[in-house]
């Protein structure tokens, strides 16, 4: 199966299976809006609780927060939103769709790329095992003449945005005969800026009112609250606040299911540090932050970092955590040295001093700032994605399964009796009401065994547990594993502790 039909297949197992729905649908849906269902609720849910476990809980100098989706409107003017959150648009005058011209441009960087890829593959079959492929590409005139081109159009495009030179732009896609991938024709319109922050107006009457916006990022509600925190919290520098909660971008372009979302939710974590330490900070979380990723036991091979070209507004280094999703290698996570941009500019706006005071040094500074900014939806499509396999088993038969982490699975323990009668499901009731408190489980009666075992396995349930006859004699049920589908025969009392291991990991 190629990737684009496993991408289609994921998306219509999440909707068939209640973990992901288009929003209002029975108005065919909101554009980019997505709702989670009665699985989706769980994996997020349990997404959120392991981020904020290995950020807060396992951390003595990090604590959380929860503010408010709406912010004062200074807020944005101060960090830079209100004038530069935009991205360059451009539209395609022959299929009338809109475009994100730097995602254009990189997607024709990506091609080049492709053509990379194939001088190697190519070479190294005729080389075979003495191949050096790192030689190869530094010394072969033709890949060299490709690293060169990427180069060059990389820096051009650095420059239009860093100057905002938008013709220059609209010029760089025509140079490069850059073509629209549906109609396959040239005829562009200019480059334009567009803001993406959603707007609304905040009292009852229209005159008066204020347009405030809905957060495009969660860390402006933690800057905010920089000193409320330090101080109630006796926090000493380094510190770190978290926040988990929702955010929102009028996105240009906005497909491939829940990768780029208008209303999604982030998990950020701005780290405090002194000025000068920082580059230590980022070093040190770029490599914590992929450590917990690698956590999950998702192969190291479908992660990479990619360090920024062009750098937003406050930073002065920034890398991403690009995960292979379905369509390619994209962004899942941000690391950024932000400087001390944003409380400063706070200090500005407000006029109140956002300064820390350092016994060590016994004087007062504006700290710098290292933030981790993952997004939540990204994630679940990461997991979700990269779980969901069309397995063919021995007997030539197939099975869909997702084979989520254990600690990630909506449901962690399925109880099933084998027949409807007999007591075994009152003996079932028994098995799942010593373990209700402790697991997410599921009751499932109906139907013969092995399609349950199959409805299991599409939902990503790691145990399915069965009572039979023999239970009511001497106490024992068959504990089946989701992955290996092997059965194993353990007493009830035992039950609890090996889920328990299979959940820890
Ligand atoms: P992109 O380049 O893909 O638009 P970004 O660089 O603007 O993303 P950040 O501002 O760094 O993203 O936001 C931090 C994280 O929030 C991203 O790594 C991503 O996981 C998530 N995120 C950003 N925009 C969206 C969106 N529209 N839908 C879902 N998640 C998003």
């Amino acid at each position: 199966m190629n990737q684009e039909d496993k991408f289609k297949n994921v998306i219509s197992h999440a909707k068939e299976y209640g973990f992901v729905f288009p929003s209002s649908e029975i108005y065919d849906g909101l554009s980019a809006v997505y709702d989670y269902g009665q699985l989706g609720a769980e994996l997020k849910n349990n997404i959120k609780q392991y981020w904020w476990k290995s950020m807060v809980q396992m951390h003595e100098n990090i604590v959380g927060i929860d503010s408010a989706i709406f912010m004062h409107p200074t807020t944005w003017k101060a960090s830079g939103h209100v004038d530069a959150f935009n991205d360059p648009l451009i539209d395609n005058k022959d299929s009338k769709k809109r475009y994100r011209a730097d995602v254009l441009v990189e997607d024709h960087i990506a091609k080049i790329e492709g053509k990379i890829n194939k001088e190697v593959e190519k070479a190294a079959k005729r080389f075979g095992n003495s191949f050096d492929a790192e030689m190869f590409k530094q010394t072969n005139p033709r890949v060299a003449g490709y690293v060169a081109k990427i180069d060059a159009i990389e820096q051009r495009m650095k420059k239009c945005l860093d100057d905002g030179n938008l013709e220059d732009f609209k010029q760089l896609i025509i140079d490069e005969e850059i073509v629209d991938p549906i109609s396959g024709s040239r005829n562009w319109t200019d480059v334009r800026q567009f803001n993406l922050m959603f707007s609304t107006e905040m009292g009852s009457t229209a005159e008066g009112a204020n347009t405030i916006y809905l957060r495009p990022e969660t860390a402006q509600g933690i800057f905010v609250n920089f000193l409320n925190v330090q101080k109630t919290g006796r926090m000493k520098i380094p510190f770190g606040i978290a926040q988990i909660g929702k955010a929102f971008r009028n996105e240009i372009v906005a497909r491939q299911f829940i990768f780029r979302m208008r209303e999604f939710e982030q998990m950020e974590m701005q780290f405090f540090v002194k000025p000068g330490t920082e580059m230590k900070w980022y070093e040190y979380w770029k490599a914590e932050r992929m450590k917990w990723h690698l956590s999950l036991g998702i192969k190291e091979s479908e992660y990479r970092f990619h360090d920024h070209i062009k750098m937003a507004h406050y930073a002065n280094a920034a890398a991403d955590i690009e995960f292979n999703f379905p369509f390619g290698f994209k962004e899942l996570e941000g690391i950024h040295s932000r400087t001390d941009f944003d409380l400063k500019q706070h200090e500005m706006h407000s006029g109140k001093k956002l300064q820390y005071f350092d016994p060590e040094e016994n004087k007062n500074y504006v700290p710098y700032v290292v933030e981790t900014s993952i997004g939540l939806d990204r994630m679940f499509l990461a997991i979700l994605s990269t779980a969901y396999e069309e397995e063919t088993l021995e007997d030539g038969s197939t099975r869909t399964v997702l084979r989520l982490p254990a600690k990630m699975a909506p449901y962690k323990v399925a109880v099933l009796p084998l027949l409807k009668k007999d007591g075994l499901p009152e003996k079932a009731r028994e098995v799942i009401d010593g373990l209700k408190g402790d697991f997410m489980c599921q009751y499932d009666e109906k139907d013969a065994i092995g399609r349950r075992y199959r409805r299991q396995d599409a939902i990503g349930t790691p145990f399915a547990i069965t009572v039979d006859h023999q239970t009511l004699e001497d106490n024992t049920v068959t504990i089946r594993h989701r992955d290996s589908m092997k059965q194993e025969r353990v007493a009830i009392e035992d039950v609890e502790a090996i889920v328990r291991k299979g959940v820890r990991g």
